[in-house]
């Protein structure tokens, strides 16, 4: 299937898990994820009406940036604070932030930039070992200390990345913790607390993360096909 069709394929899938959970399927937003793609592959998405892409590598952003100028990108991967300075100017939002100390950064290189920056925050519900991204019970902390430390910075939601399982019934947990995490520090008062997304769901689980309450799912393979990574 080519990737307008697979973009088709996907659109009814969030359309029909949105219906069952009772929600307008407009309020959910699709990231493409086009990490390993090439930009041809980024075209065809945009051709076929979809222009924000979700990329976890800072050197993929700052190539593809400059030859897509009419996509918007959105950081989803592990970010190291020696690299924020090569995207603050170029993303719409950062899903994956997960400590003070990245923060911080992020806040010095928006002052410099002198911009606002969007950020989500990235909870690590499972506790998996393997994943980053902070512990449920650690998210409020942070919360509060970023509105208070970092004022070009604006908290619009929290993303999550589910334990990789065949079995929806074992990870809606972690889904539905998420969305009552996201509910609670959602009510928080404070300017620069913008609640607005809720980002969870990849290829292998996103109706379920619809059922739950996400609006923003990230989608790589079931647009892109299975990704190629060059042999180590
Ligand atoms: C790669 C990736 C995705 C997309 O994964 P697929 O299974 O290909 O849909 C989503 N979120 C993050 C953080 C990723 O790194």
């Amino acid at each position: 299937m080519s990737i307008a069709e697979n973009i088709e394929k996907v659109r009814r899938e969030i359309a029909a898990a949105a219906e069952k959970a009772g929600r307008d399927p407009a309020e959910i937003r699709l990231l493409a994820v086009s990490k390993t793609r090439s930009v041809e592959e980024m075209r065809e998405a945009m051709a076929a009406g979809l222009c924000v892409f979700g990329e976890n590598h800072v050197q993929e952003i700052r190539e593809k940036y400059p030859l897509l100028p009419d996509a918007s990108f959105h950081m989803i991967g592990h970010l190291q604070t020696n690299k924020v300075k090569y995207i603050v100017d170029k993303v719409e939002l950062i899903h994956s932030v997960d400590s003070l100390h990245l923060a911080e950064e992020i806040q010095r290189q928006a002052e410099k930039a002198e911009r606002e920056v969007k950020i989500l925050l990235q909870v690590n519900a499972a506790g998996e070992a393997s994943k980053f991204g902070l512990a449920a019970g650690e998210t409020e902390d942070m919360l509060l200390r970023v509105l208070r430390d970092c004022p070009r910075i604006r908290v619009c939601g929290l993303m999550h990345i589910a334990p990789a399982s065949e079995d929806m019934e074992a990870i809606r947990p972690y889904f539905r913790q998420v969305k009552e995490l996201y509910q609670t520090l959602g009510r928080t008062e404070h300017p620069r607390c913008q609640f607005q997304w809720l980002s969870m769901g990849m290829s292998g689980d996103f109706p379920l993360a619809i059922e739950e309450g996400a609006n923003i799912v990230r989608i790589g393979s079931a647009i892109f096909g299975p990704r190629q990574y060059a042999a180590q």
